[in-house]
């Protein structure tokens, strides 16, 4: 999303963020969430020791900060916290981040030798995504002069270790990194981990309206949304149409013709539907659908949505330009009733740097050949923006299904670039999450009569390794596209919620694919906590 899109979503769904200075940068924060650097030592050492443990500790999560991406720093702010050197300071600190609703995880770091049985109480108490940094305050070992005050000082080697057995033993789904503070490697997996606490964080707090139910027979977009919670922390709710109708008969034609304004700066809207157009009527009345819906949003405190084109009462129009424009703004959306493709929409939104792009989207149809097999994916309206680069057409066109009116929509071609659709599915016992690598291509050709936006793309590694490995793992047919969200951060949150992940990348073939899913499911069936 766009950085102005990013800072609307937070505002639309958060309290008003309060700017902080970051101090290593002496730029303005516009996030009041942290994430809490402990760094592990014990009292052996005498307090001078412990003096050069807190400054070098600073220091390498000065280094760290200096190279994570603008774009995080915008959303998170990773904030040092003093030396742990007794069980009782750690389980305290570890029970605060746990009770801190701004605190999005913990990275932890044993400087010299903690033993970790003062790590295991505070450990099992914590309930944020942990990140072990197997890291040292030096680069290269001072051959010459290296001493055993030196050694005794830089111990991470081992300390690490057995802190890390501690970790094993409760059984955390953490990450580990390893390296030098200062290397880029470093920095991209920190922030990679980082984006997917945000994620975390926004399903930990996720409000879903659904405006109506499930499309009638349709079994993937179905599931058990007790579950849902429980896993992931969303709350899915349930609206009559009528309550969208209402909101959208309480717009004024003043606010709604001052949108249509804004449609006009923005996009490039055909005549018919610009201000004194046969059709602008259909405009104004798409305007109010947006502005009706984004006061449920912002008075319900709701990040993600859904509609249902089989159940729009007395709506004139499926929404199609109010949800990509609120798509857009960062709010997730599932069509067809598609709650779980909508939740999945709003936290991959949430873990998208400003400037990419993440839309919802539906596998509609092939080009088995000539030339590389490719996917045209689109949706009958809902298409978000973002993944495109070039300026949306907003044009009316007639609808075959749902009996309504003319719908006006966006229209445009996503932009190429590497990218991955994402679904999450309820198999029933459990959740999992499919994800395929995939590169966004320009199309063959020109396709001006496809009045719908829309993505061409070629899956790795073929259109028919990942079109087997799909459907054998139940994939939906609706996904989210983000060409922002990377594989690393998709997986960290994967660990962090405690969900099957399996990945179709060049990797995959569908001998080990089918071996995957087959151990996956006698390990989800016996697992507890790994
Ligand atoms: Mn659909």
């Amino acid at each position: 999303m766009a950085s102005t899109t990013a800072t609307k979503t937070s505002t639309a769904t958060s309290p008003q963020p309060v700017a902080s200075s970051d101090i290593s940068k002496g730029k303005l924060m516009t996030s009041t969430k942290t994430i809490w650097f402990l760094t592990g030592s014990q009292s052996l050492y005498g307090e001078e020791t412990l003096i050069q443990v807190a400054q070098q500790s600073q220091a390498v999560l000065a280094e760290i900060n200096a190279n994570i991406a603008a774009t995080l720093k915008q959303q998170v702010e990773i904030i040092w916290k003093p030396v742990l050197k007794t069980p009782q300071a750690i389980k305290r600190v570890m029970l605060d981040a746990s009770a801190d609703d701004d605190c999005l995880g913990v990275i932890t770091w044993m400087h010299t030798f903690s033993p970790a049985k003062m790590w295991i109480q505070g450990l099992d108490l914590l309930r944020k995504p942990l990140l072990h940094l197997h890291t040292q305050a030096n680069q290269s070992l001072p051959w010459a002069t290296i001493d055993m005050d030196f050694m005794n000082l830089n111990q991470a080697a081992h300390g690490d270790r057995e802190y890390a057995h501690a970790v094993a033993r409760v059984a955390l789904p953490h990450k580990v990194v390893v390296g030098e503070p200062g290397s880029a490697d470093v920095a991209a997996r920190v922030d990679a981990w980082s984006w997917a606490t945000i994620g975390w964080n926004k399903s930990q707090n996720l409000k879903l309206a659904r405006f109506g139910d499930n499309m009638r027979f349709v079994s993937v977009t179905d599931g058990d949304k007790v579950s849902a919670q429980l896993q992931f922390g969303m709350s899915v709710e349930n609206y009559g149409v009528n309550f969208l109708v209402d909101a959208v008969a309480q717009v004024s034609d003043s606010d709604a013709e001052k949108l249509c304004d804004e449609y006009e700066n923005l996009y490039d809207v055909s005549a018919e539907l610009k201000k004194g157009g046969a059709r602008h009527e259909s405009l104004v009345y798409a305007a109010k659908q947006e502005i009706a819906l984004m006061k449920i949003m912002k008075d319900g405190d709701f990040s993600a949505f859904t509609s249902n084109f089989e159940d729009l009462g007395e709506l004139k129009q499926l929404p199609g330009l109010a949800v990509q424009r609120l798509m857009e703004k960062g709010y997730g959306f599932g069509g067809e009733g598609d709650w779980k493709t909508s939740a999945l929409g709003a936290i991959l939104k949430s873990m998208t740097p400003a400037g990419g792009g993440t839309s919802f989207m539906e596998d509609y149809t092939y080009h088995f050949g000539p030339g590389t097999p490719k996917i045209l994916g689109a949706h009958m309206l809902e298409v978000c923006p973002t993944i495109t680069k070039s300026k949306p057409k907003i044009e009316i066109h007639p609808l075959g299904i749902g009996g309504k009116e003319d719908p006006v929509r966006m229209v445009f071609t996503a932009t190429p670039a590497e990218a991955r659709v994402v679904c999450l599915v309820d198999m029933g016992e459990r959740f999992r999450i499919i994800s395929n690598e995939i590169k966004v291509v320009e199309p063959l050709e020109a396709l001006p009569k496809l009045p719908v936006a829309h993505a061409v793309w070629e899956p790795a590694p073929t259109l028919d390794i990942s079109a087997q490995a799909w459907m054998l793992a139940g994939g939906s047919h609706h996904t989210v596209l983000t060409n922002a969200v990377s594989l690393e951060a998709l997986e960290d949150f994967a660990r962090m919620a405690r969900v099957e992940h399996v990945i179709i990348d060049n990797d995959t073939s569908i001998r080990a694919f089918r071996n995957e899913l087959k151990w996956s499911a006698a390990y989800h069936r016996f697992a507890e906590r790994i």
